[in-house]
């Protein structure tokens, strides 16, 4: 069971990196929830290095601090947490590494524990989905990105970071009538590249559409879709976020959101939902200036945990 290193006793530059200066054991039992980095970018259609992602957000997330005073929440006088470390995946072999994957996910899930997990490629969260499926059955799925990432297949073959929810929705991990994209945008592929998606019943809720409606709007409709008590993995594409405010991931759109924006969406959306889970993907630290990205990042993973702090608090 683990709280952070009290940052008013030791500063908060000082110490070994963990997520927001958590206890780092891969012992996950008892907490609230786990954050664990997966590694793998090897799944990318254009810049590789999100590797590096979860050892960016760590260290951009010891600056944070644990009371959100919008939601008005201790995040850690309501949760116990702990960082577990990273996934041992292999890099380059896809199959391999989704088996890791999906055994570590379905390793934090079915101790009753809420699997935070830093990426890696978008590729990750189709073994994370199965993971989380074998404890908690379909979720719904809220999914914040530039990509609807439901192709079928990427040069003939089935999984990249292009595809994850494609496969979700085939092998039944998710619940399309229950579930929401959000901030697709940019060129496509061809006309038809959200027929397959939106056949199965999922919502999207593009980018132009989020600009015109509005993020209360927007809150409203993805809150609407989703019955009381389903379960709901959130989904959290860096790339969501315009290349202005996040410059470091590998493909990158403009058009698109302002860190504030992404704040305002999770800490709208979260409260009151079943959160069983999230994932925040393709921080790419090369590509990366000053950290802007990876501080976005750390701080959105800040507010999806202070939602599960208000939930926890009922
Ligand atoms: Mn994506
Ligand atoms: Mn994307």
């Amino acid at each position: 069971m683990g709280k952070p290193v009290n940052s008013l006793k030791s500063p908060r530059f000082c110490g070994i990196r963990t997520f927001q200066r958590l206890p780092h054991c891969t012992d996950v039992a008892g907490n609230d929830f786990a954050v664990m980095g997966v590694p793998f970018d090897t799944a990318t259609s254009y810049r590789p290095g999100c590797r590096f992602g979860p050892a960016a957000i760590r260290e951009a997330s010891a600056i944070l601090k644990p009371y959100h005073h919008v939601l008005d929440v201790d995040i850690f006088e309501q949760l116990e947490g702990v960082d577990a470390g990273d996934m041992d995946i292999i890099p380059g072999y896809i199959d391999e590494s989704f088996a890791i994957i999906e055994r570590e996910t379905d390793r934090i899930c079915s101790q009753g524990v809420v699997p935070v997990l830093l990426g890696g490629d978008h590729s990750i969260t189709l073994p994370e989905l199965r993971g989380v499926h074998k404890t908690h059955g379909p979720v719904a799925l809220i999914h914040l990105d530039a990509h609807s990432d439901t192709g079928d297949d990427f040069f003939g073959k089935p999984y990249n970071h292009g595809t994850p929810f494609y496969w979700a929705m085939e092998e039944g991990l998710i619940l399309p009538e229950q579930s929401t994209q959000v901030g697709i945008r940019g060129p496509l592929y061809s006309r038809s590249a959200w027929d397959y998606a939106k056949g199965k019943g999922m919502e999207i809720i593009d980018g132009w559409q989020v600009h015109t409606v509005g993020l209360a709007e927007t809150i409203r409709r993805v809150r609407e879709r989703v019955r009381p008590g389903t379960p709901v993995f959130v989904t959290f594409d860096i790339d969501f976020l315009d290349a202005a405010y996040a410059p470091g991931t590998g493909t990158p759109e403009v058009g698109g959101f302002t860190t504030h924006d992404a704040l305002a969406l999770v800490q709208g959306i979260c409260p009151g939902l079943k959160l069983v889970g999230m994932d925040m993907v393709e921080v790419l630290p090369e590509a990366d200036h000053g950290a802007i990205t990876s501080f976005a990042a750390a701080n959105i993973v800040h507010a999806f945990l202070s939602c599960l702090a208000i939930n926890h608090r009922g």
